[in-house]
């Protein structure tokens, strides 16, 4: 019997419009091809929205998203909304969803295809084969933490404060994830922090040592955010499954990105949990945003968000098959030579977003399922 699932596609703006609708080619086929009844609801987040609704998420949008077993989004964002104020921002509603839904571990892999090896700014040597993942904690730590603000004191002075606030179930959580996480891969987990310096990553290493003691069989290390930085571009593939705080993942996860060369090849997921029902949520998406240099002009790599796709079945709906399917064909696309621009080198043949969308499909279905 069939499985129903219910996905919520959210296009946003700028390139996100016509990279969705080459993730929907996918989707269909592994609604036609495999044992799900996959309903697809799109709706509208970003400056598509503040356009229609005068926000940049609605709440009736909110509710359906809540409901949905799995969220992809494209990206949001763009010069027609940038002099609006902060709150009405179309980044607010991405940060909205974020919030509502909990979904604090975000997931980013960084993953060289070998066909791409020359993208990369590092020696191949150092690159092939790389397949890496950063977990990073997204709903804690110095982006959320009070006190916070500007303020005036006096003679003229003011101070800029951020509290760093980690809370240990916070920790714990997001362990959990990243445990599980290396278990089902080379089973080595490296939590990065800043414990020699600071307390709240003192207590992150405590409680991941503690979190270690239910997962006999993993390999833990801990490394400075420093040193980490440092060893991610000086040899990446000693690192498999990396774990840390939100803003430490936010910059490295940036630069382990770019030892993949290519902003348009990169997927990533947010997960959370509902801390009342236990219904499990989670968001897939590209890292990049919506390209609004390129948007329209049929040129934005699609990949990213048929990666998200990938990425989609192999987490939310436990199918690596359909996930391995996914990844092979690009691979085998990369290798035939076709290319968006953004990674197009000599004697490689240019496609446009739409051609690569329906090479990809065309490959999928000569797979023998
Ligand atoms: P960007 O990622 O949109 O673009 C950076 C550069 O990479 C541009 O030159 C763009 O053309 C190129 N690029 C990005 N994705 C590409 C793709 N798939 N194919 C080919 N080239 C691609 O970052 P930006 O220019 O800093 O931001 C543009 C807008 O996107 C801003 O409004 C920003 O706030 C928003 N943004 C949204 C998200 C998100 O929705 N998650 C993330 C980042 C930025």
């Amino acid at each position: 019997m069939s499985r129903k699932i219910k996905i919520s596609l959210l296009p946003g703006d700028g390139i996100g419009t016509e990279i969705s609708k080459q993730a929907l080619k996918i989707i269909n086929w592994v609604n036609d091809n495999f044992e799900y009844e996959i309903e697809v609801l799109e709706d509208y987040v970003g400056g598509i929205a503040i356009d229609q609704f005068g926000s940049p998420l609605t709440n009736e949008t909110l509710i359906k998203l809540k409901q949905s077993d799995a969220i992809l989004l494209g990206a949001v964002g763009g010069p027609k909304w940038e002099n609006l104020s902060f709150e009405k921002r179309p980044e607010r509603g991405l940060l909205k969803i974020r919030k509502e839904l909990d979904l604090f571990a975000n997931f980013r892999p960084a993953i060289v295809f070998d066909s791409l090896i020359q993208a990369s700014s590092l020696k191949p040597q150092f690159i092939s084969n790389l397949d890496l993942l950063i977990i990073r904690e997204l709903t804690g730590g110095i982006y959320f933490g009070e006190p916070r603000g500007i303020k005036e004191i006096g003679d003229g002075k003011r101070v800029g404060i951020n509290t760093l606030v980690y809370a240990s179930d916070q920790i714990e959580r997001i362990a959990n994830v990243a445990f599980e996480a290396a278990s089902k891969r080379s089973k080595k987990l490296c939590s990065v922090d800043k414990a020699n310096v600071l307390e709240s990553t003192e207590l992150w290493r405590d409680v991941i040592s503690e979190t270690s003691k239910k997962f006999p069989d993993i390999e833990v290390t801990n490394m400075y955010v420093d040193n980490a930085a440092m060893q991610l571009v000086r040899n990446p593939k000693q690192f498999d499954v990396i774990v840390t705080t939100n803003m430490f993942g936010d910059i490295l996860s940036d630069c382990a990105s770019m030892l993949t060369g290519s902003l348009g090849m990169l997927p990533s997921a947010s997960l959370g949990v509902d801390r009342k029902t236990g219904k499990k949520y989670a968001m897939y998406e590209p890292v990049h945003g919506s390209a609004p240099d390129i948007a329209g002009k049929n040129m934005a790599n699609p990949l990213a968000m048929i990666l998200s796709v990938s990425m989609m079945f192999e987490y939310s709906f436990a199918n690596i098959d359909i996930a391995n399917f996914i990844n092979k064909s690009i691979n085998t696309i990369l290798e035939k030579g076709y290319r968006t621009i953004d990674i197009k080198e000599d004697n490689q043949t240019q496609v446009t977003t739409e051609e690569m969308g329906d090479l990809v499909l065309k490959e999928l279905m000569n797979e023998k399922i």
